[in-house]
Formats: structure tokens, C-alpha cells, sequence
């Protein structure tokens, strides 16, 4: 797209770059199912990038690749640098469509599992959670049970427990996909405040256009039949974003070129 270059919200250096990315699911019959191809994508250390595109286009496909849950079957994927090396098991920090909180276990608990599970000193990790719920707006709810929570606040609970273990990347699955549209609006300010404070480099998968223009400081679009990445490009709209900005004309630029690339305009 011939959009200007813009700044990256915090400059820095390059943290991810996929070339020519290329994943196909060979179902028990043999039948190939090419889920993501030709991804490629540049993407700094303190970007936002969104990841859009209809169901079934591959978008998980690519979450799962970079968190090394699958392995490609072609193409480059360099995560990291000699000096910061990336070990995905510490790095990642994923948050999915549905909190998955443990219901049995108190707000704080749930915050502390990744720690647990990598064995991080339990004692500095609690006071890094309790600043996280701090910072997702929680304090207050250290100590009830997920149950107590609203849907969103309950997503939040899940945002705290992905940065937890202070990964370097956190990968997001449709995370505000099952909230209603006035709680999302709201959870997407809440994301882009939580991202200048933590200045996590974060992937967003979403369908939804208007979304993946508000929040990214980056857009990827991805289209299926046939599975590939339509256009990689900077969203030059400055932060912090506010819902107006959603009238705004170039707001609209963006939105019209993604439904175009998706050829719905
Ligand atoms: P999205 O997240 O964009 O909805 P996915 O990455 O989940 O898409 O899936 C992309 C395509 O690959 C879909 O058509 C889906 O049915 C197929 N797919 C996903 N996972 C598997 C799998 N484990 N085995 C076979 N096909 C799969
Ligand atoms: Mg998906």
C-alpha cells in the first residue's frame, strides 16, 4: 500500500522476520490443505502488529508457527537476535478467545501459572503480578475466584498472565472475540494502554477490519482460497488512538484498502 513510512511506536530493532512462510496440513486421507502461504513480515521489537483476515485464512496457523507450536514446511522464520536469542518456551506469552482461567484457583494464582510452570522465583513473580493486575485494572481482585468476574475482566486476568513471566513476544488469538462490541471497544483501549506501558512486541489476530486498523501499528492482511498473506504495511494514525479517529478519513483509506485486498469492496 503507498502509505508514508511511519515511526514505529518505540523504535528498535528487528524481532521477527518471516519469508515466504508456507504451512499445509496433510489430512489421514492424504488430502493437502495449504493453511498459510507466503507469509512474509518484518516486524520491530515494540510493534503491534494486526493479523486479519477471515475464518479458516490461516491465522492461527501463523500464532502457532511463531510461537513454535508448528513447524513450517517452507520458508524463513527468524525469531530473536545472536545478542537477545529467543527461546520460545520463556518468550511467548499467548492469550486466546476464551480466558481459559483455572476456575479453582484465586485471580492471583491464575496470574502466577506461567511462572510456576517455568520456575521463576515464586516471591519476585508475585510482586510482578500484583503490578500487572495493578495495571490491567484489577487491583482489588487479587484474591476471588474467576467466577466473581465479568467476561472482560476476566480476559484481562488472562492479559496479566501472558506478561507474567515477562515474555518477549505476546501472541494474541481473537482475544476479545466472545465479548460484547461496547466491552471490546473498551478492552482495546485497555490493550493499546497496556501495550505502551509493558512495551511488549505483540501479534493480534482478529476478523474484524475495524479492529486490526485501530489498534495496529502494523496490519496483516491474510486472505484464504488460496491461503496467503495479501499485503504487509505500516498504519501511519497516531497513538495514542482514540475511538474517534475510527470517522476519520484516513481511518477509512485503511479499512477500504484491507476490504479491497479481501474482496469484499
Ligand atoms: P484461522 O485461525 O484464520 O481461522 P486456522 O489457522 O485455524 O485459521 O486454519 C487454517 C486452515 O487450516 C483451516 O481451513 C483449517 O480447517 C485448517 N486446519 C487448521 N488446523 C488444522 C489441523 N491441525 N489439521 C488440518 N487442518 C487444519
Ligand atoms: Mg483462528
Amino acid at each position: 500500500m503507498s502509505t508514508p513510512t511511519v515511526e514505529s511506536a518505540h523504535p528498535s530493532e528487528v524481532m521477527i522476520r518471516l519469508e515466504g512462510v508456507q504451512k499445509t496440513y496433510v489430512s489421514r486421507d492424504g488430502a493437502r490443505h495449504v493453511a498459510v502461504s507466503d507469509a512474509s513480515m518484518t516486524v520491530n521489537s515494540g510493534d503491534l502488529v494486526s493479523l486479519v483476515g477471515p475464518s479458516g485464512c490461516g491465522k492461527t496457523t501463523l500464532l502457532k508457527i511463531l510461537a513454535d507450536l508448528h513447524d513450517a514446511d517452507e520458508g524463513m522464520i527468524e525469531i530473536g537476535t545472536a545478542e537477545h536469542p529467543f527461546e520460545p518456551g520463556r518468550d511467548v506469552g499467548m492469550v486466546f478467545q476464551q480466558s481459559l482461567l483455572l476456575k479453582w484457583r484465586r485471580i492471583i494464582d491464575n496470574v502466577m501459572l506461567p511462572a510456576e510452570i517455568i520456575g521463576l522465583p515464586l516471591r519476585e513473580a508475585r510482586e510482578h503480578a500484583l503490578h500487572l493486575i495493578n495495571m490491567v485494572g484489577l487491583t482489588g481482585y487479587e484474591n476471588k475466584y474467576p467466577y466473581e468476574l465479568s467476561g472482560g475482566m476476566q480476559q484481562r486476568v488472562a492479559i496479566a498472565r501472558a506478561l507474567v513471566h515477562n515474555p518477549k513476544l505476546v501472541l494474541m488469538d481473537e482475544p476479545f472475540g466472545a465479548l460484547d462490541a461496547m466491552t471490546r471497544e473498551k478492552m482495546n483501549l485497555e490493550l493499546l494502554r497496556i501495550w505502551e506501558e509493558s512495551r511488549k512486541t505483540i501479534i493480534f489476530v482478529t476478523h474484524s477490519i475495524q479492529e486490526a486498523v485501530f489498534l495496529g501499528s502494523h496490519c496483516a492482511v491474510l486472505t484464504s482460497g488460496p491461503a496467503r498473506m495479501a499485503d504487509y504495511f505500516p498504519i501511519d494514525l497516531p497513538y495514542p488512538r482514540t475511538l474517534d479517529m475510527k470517522v476519520t478519513e484516513p481511518f477509512g483509506v485503511y479499512t477500504k484498502h484491507i476490504y479491497k485486498l479481501l474482496g469484499m469492496a
